[in-house]
């Protein structure tokens, strides 16, 4: 099968990715879905902290889901805790010892070695949420984007909101990613229609 270098590179970065996952994971005596799991944790928003959107964005069973949480809340590297809307909705969240284990793995590396590097990373990031906004269309998947990027969000200065659930959103959720994200819809400009964001 040939390819253009362009998947080679990606069928490089996946494959080595999935190499350091497993390497990070087992240095703390984990399986590499914990720390998958871990890692989604640590950047859901209140809307995605919930065990059925580990399940979507992770691509696995919820039946793999709950052992996971099991092994993680075992383990004091998550906790759970209620919801005052919703009765049986249950979040999750890291504990001290979780965020600990996260510290230096490889996705903090990565980030400090591109910042080393002074390439243009918001151009990279453009290029690359293209590629995978389209995957994840091809494959019928969430997108999972960042709140401040949503089609729902409504931000002023001072006071940001859920345009989906009216609801207030506090800063720090506004960086985080979210299972009911959608793209914004493309801008108008002199020249007519212009790419959404992401796409350009
Ligand atoms: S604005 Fe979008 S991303 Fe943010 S909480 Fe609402 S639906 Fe989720």
């Amino acid at each position: 099968m040939s390819m253009t270098p362009t998947v080679f590179v990606f069928e490089r970065l996946a494959a080595l990715i999935q190499q350091l996952v497993r390497e990070d994971a087992a240095r703390h005596g984990l399986l590499p879905v914990h720390l998958q799991v871990l890692g989604y944790l640590a950047q859901a928003n209140r809307y995605s902290d919930i065990p059925i959107a580990v399940a979507s964005y992770l691509g696995i069973t919820r039946g793999t889901v709950s052992q996971t949480l099991a092994v993680l809340e075992r383990k004091g590297l998550i906790s759970r805790s209620g919801d005052d809307r919703h009765g049986r909705r249950v979040h999750l969240s890291l504990t001290a010892a979780g965020e600990s284990v996260l510290a230096g793995s490889w996705p903090q590396r990565l980030d400090e070695l591109l910042v080393a590097g002074g390439a243009d990373l918001e151009g990279l990031a453009t290029q690359l949420r293209t590629v995978l906004g389209s995957l994840q269309r091809l494959n019928d998947r969430q997108a999972f984007g960042q709140c401040r990027e949503c089609a729902h969000f409504l931000g002023e200065p001072g006071s940001h909101l859920c345009g989906l659930t009216g609801e207030a959103l506090a800063v720090e959720q506004t960086i985080r990613i979210c299972r009911e994200w959608s793209a914004p819809a493309p801008a108008m400009t002199d020249e007519g229609l212009s790419a959404p964001p992401g796409e350009q």
